[in-house]
């Protein structure tokens, strides 16, 4: 690839970024995350992190990324929208949250980029990267916040001020060095719309998310008993929940042009009868390629009787 000399790199990098489909690229240095990791450290002490170990086993990693790569120097950061409109979501059935309304953004994002990664690598060969959208060791909302993509907001996600919050984020940590972006500005202001709305109080305080309380937890992480209480503040979510991004003044819910976003049948809210009901071969066709997959037809099954039961 030929560089031309009026355009540096990481500006032929984020025009590539740009026509694979995201809507934001920014560039951080790669250096062990000192500040943060304290707020992390206190954060797993308090237990916020409820039954999730592998957060608190993988915390060096996390920290560290040079602990990841070797020599690691940048940390390219992208976002993606995957907002799609959806005008008729049942009040009677189960509901799911957006991010799972398309196919896997695991693999769609993580295609993205191994394209923007072989982009790279042609001007620059010898060069050594990691990928990883949400699945590796890897603070994404941290460094999307050094690399300028958005701030993080009150409810902890981070929001793009074109785009908002409905983004999947992905990154790839390399060798090369890149000039750093300026992190982004927090616009949350006075608002306190999302811990307001929050039906478990998951949002402790501005910033600070107790994960052992909120409903994306329970329906896709924890499997053991939920007290009775929560399940009467967790409406029918039955995999995720939007309350806190679906109040937010940022959210601008332009429609994605990623045809995978595309919701499939089921986003307007599966029937609790057909899911109690289904066989792992029909979970598997319908939930194949999509992010339900992974809670396993058990999974979903307690996740619906739990509200099933309420009612
Ligand atoms: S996803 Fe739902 S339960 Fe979790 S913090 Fe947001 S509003 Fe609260
Ligand atoms: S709802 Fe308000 S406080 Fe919460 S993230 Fe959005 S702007 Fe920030």
């Amino acid at each position: 690839m030929k560089v031309a000399a009026s355009y540096s790199f990481k500006e032929e990098i984020k025009a590539e970024a740009d026509r694979l489909g995201f809507q934001k690229t920014g560039f951080a240095e790669i250096v062990p995350l000192e500040f943060e990791s304290g707020y992390f450290k206190n954060w797993l002490d308090e237990g916020y992190h409820g039954s999730m170990s592998w957060l608190a086993n993988s915390y060096s990693k996390r920290i560290n990324p040079a602990a990841l790569l070797p020599g690691a120097k940048s940390i390219i950061v992208v976002a993606i929208n995957y907002f799609h409109p959806q005008k008729s979501i049942k009040d009677s059935v189960g509901r799911v949250s957006r991010y799972a309304w398309g196919n896997d953004y695991h693999v769609v994002v993580k295609e993205k980029l191994v394209k923007l990664w072989e982009f790279i690598l042609t001007a620059k060969p010898d060069s050594k990267g990691i990928i990883n959208v949400d699945s590796g060791p890897v603070m994404e909302k941290l460094w999307a916040k050094r690399a300028g993509i958005g701030w993080q907001g009150k409810h902890t996600l981070i929001l793009d001020k074109d785009v908002g919050s409905w983004i999947f984020l992905g990154s790839i940590i390399t060798d090369i060095k890149f000039d750093c972006d300026m992190p982004a500005e927090d616009y949350c202001g006075n608002c306190t719309l999302c811990i307001d709305s929050c039906p478990t109080n998951a949002i402790i305080a501005p910033y600070q998310l107790n994960a052992s309380k909120c409903i994306s937890y329970f329906t896709i992480e924890h499997s053991d008993d939920v007290s009775k209480d929560v399940v009467n503040k967790m409406g029918n979510w039955i995999f995720g929940c939007d309350v806190c991004q679906s109040v937010c003044p940022w959210n601008k819910n332009t429609p994605t042009g990623v045809a995978e976003f595309k919701p499939k049948e089921f986003s307007s809210g599966l029937e609790f009868d057909k899911v109690l009901a289904m066989s792992e071969d029909e979970f598997k066709n319908i939930f194949s390629n999509n992010p339900i997959r992974r809670r396993g037809l058990k999974g979903l099954v307690e996740n619906v009787q739990r509200i099933y039961k309420k009612q």
